[in-house]
């Protein structure tokens, strides 16, 4: 055993569903604008002939399980929700092609982009990076990921969010811009993809923000449904 000066970080990881072994966490890559209605909401659309997706990150110690409740975050006044499903990696891959793709994938989960909107914004415009916005502690929600098996490379299905019972967004996957194995084909020249990497594929139009107090639900079709409440401020 090594010696360490202190405890090291403990391991983040998650339940599988049926299965009693959790799958350990490694990177969470998020994509940005993957839905066009989001993109035009938050005033950048995409032209996916002349554009590529983007991507950035949150830290695997940002997680947080379904069923949690969250404290308001400091450093906002905006604390935005965004409903995303969750790809799961199982296999290593580097520049895999799209046709080969799935391989890749253990499974999917329902997950929050939980983002500080107004930071976000400020940052964006002032073409710094997104951190502070988007990887702090306990932003990534995620249920427990359900295997692929039978479900295969989703390509459809409902993706549903609401605010105290209120409908707030409501899409279908089939209305992702970058598929998920264009995804794993694009992010792959980038990165060698290693089990335990989660990819939060982008957010349907609809974000908005939550106040403490507020009880977020969402559903994703075939893969799960997910709970966070707004605690008072930290
Ligand atoms: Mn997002």
């Amino acid at each position: 055993m090594a010696n360490y000066l202190f405890a090291p970080a403990p391991v983040f990881s998650l339940t599988v569903q049926g299965v009693e072994a959790r799958f350990p966490v490694n990177r969470i890559f998020c994509v940005g604008r993957n839905y066009h209605a989001h993109a035009i909401e938050m005033g950048r659309p995409v032209d996916k002939s002349t554009m590529k997706p983007f991507y950035f990150h949150k830290a695997a110690s940002a997680l947080v399980e379904s069923g949690s409740t969250v404290p308001y975050p400091c450093g906002t006044s905006n604390y935005h929700y965004e409903m995303e499903l969750v790809v799961a990696i199982g296999a290593a891959g580097f520049r895999v092609n799209e046709s080969d793709a799935a391989r890749l994938i253990y499974g999917y989960a329902a997950g929050l982009d939980m983002t500080r909107r107004d930071l976000q914004l400020v940052l964006r415009d002032q073409g710094r990076p997104w951190d502070v916005a988007k990887n702090f502690e306990k932003s990534a929600v995620c249920t427990p990921i359900v295997p692929m098996g039978r479900l295969g490379v989703l390509q459809t299905g409902s993706i549903a969010l609401q605010v105290n019972s209120v409908a707030k967004q409501s899409a279908d996957l089939s209305q992702l811009i970058w598929s998920i194995p264009e995804l794993l084909a694009d992010l792959s020249k980038y990165y060698h993809l290693q089990p335990g990497d989660l990819i939060y594929t982008g957010t349907p139009e609809g974000v908005g923000a939550v106040v403490s107090g507020d009880v977020i639900t969402g559903q994703i079709e075939q893969v799960g449904s997910l709970q966070l409440t707004i605690g008072t401020a930290e």
